[in-house]
């Protein structure tokens, strides 16, 4: 048994006594005159803190809604949604999707998306990406990820974002070094990146290198960046830290999905 030191010694032979047995599991602690007071407060107290958590929780994400509406587009986009793979209500992709499809609808205009593009959306994927026409969504996803991913099939499906995307990127990061991800995320964040070694980037004064992720094909030209994806991440999670802490591509986003 711990030491409680002579206090806790005579407290303990007191009780004892009394057929009561503080620290056993299931002791009636209550029954504890002189405890019965604390025990009072600190539940009250408990139930007071639970409350104020939870209602910061709502306040916070009333008022991400609120900084997001300013970012909402004229016209927002429409397009046709095909379910690749059966997604059951009870499924929290379910929620995750319907929701991340209706914010990214908000945050671009319709302007911007060619006529008869269709989102293709299936289960799986490996980790979080997904490039290419059909979106994969992992157990894991969340509505920002769905969004993230959006911006990848944006991407994909106007050729002109995606040109214009590659022109910041040239722009920002020219003259950079090429390092792996894993030294990029060391450099900036003081922590070890756990990123294959072959995830390259650009990192510039990006709020994550991972914006100036190389993904270059065999015929050495890039075929896809994270920028877009990345930005509409922003505009969703943190609209408010994007603006203050990387006004440049916070500026390009907003006229990219404006199609500007
Ligand atoms: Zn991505």
């Amino acid at each position: 048994m711990r030491a409680l030191g002579k206090h806790g010694d005579a407290l303990r032979k007191k009780y004892f006594s009394q057929g009561i047995r503080p620290g056993e599991a299931g002791a009636n602690w209550k029954a504890i005159p002189e405890y019965a007071d604390y025990i009072k407060r600190h539940d009250e107290q408990y139930a007071q803190s639970r409350k104020l958590l939870e209602q910061r929780v709502k306040l916070k994400l009333e008022q991400r809604r609120a900084l997001r509406e300013l970012l909402y587009v004229d016209n927002p986009s429409t397009f046709d949604v095909v379910h690749k793979s059966k997604f059951a209500s009870s499924d929290p992709r379910t929620a995750a999707l319907n929701n991340g499809i209706e914010e990214f609808q908000r945050l671009v205009s319709a302007n911007i998306i060619p006529p008869g593009s269709a989102l293709q959306v299936r289960k799986g994927g490996r980790g979080r990406s997904s490039m290419g026409q059909v979106m994969s969504l992992t157990t894991t996803a969340r509505e920002r990820t769905v969004v993230h991913e959006m911006g990848h099939w944006l991407e994909d499906v106007n050729g002109v974002v995606h040109e214009k995307a590659i022109a910041f990127l040239d722009r920002r990061t020219e003259g950079d070094p090429v390092v792996t991800m894993n030294r990029a995320v060391r450099d900036k964040f003081d922590r070890k990146g756990y990123y294959d070694g072959r995830e390259k980037t650009k990192p510039d004064e990006f709020r994550d290198p991972y914006i100036g992720k190389q993904y270059i094909g065999r015929d050495g030209q890039p075929y896809a960046t994270e920028v877009i994806s990345m930005g509409l991440e922003y505009m969703y999670q943190a609209p408010v830290a994007f603006a203050q802490e990387d006004p440049d591509m916070f500026d390009f986003i907003y006229r990219v999905v404006r199609g500007q």
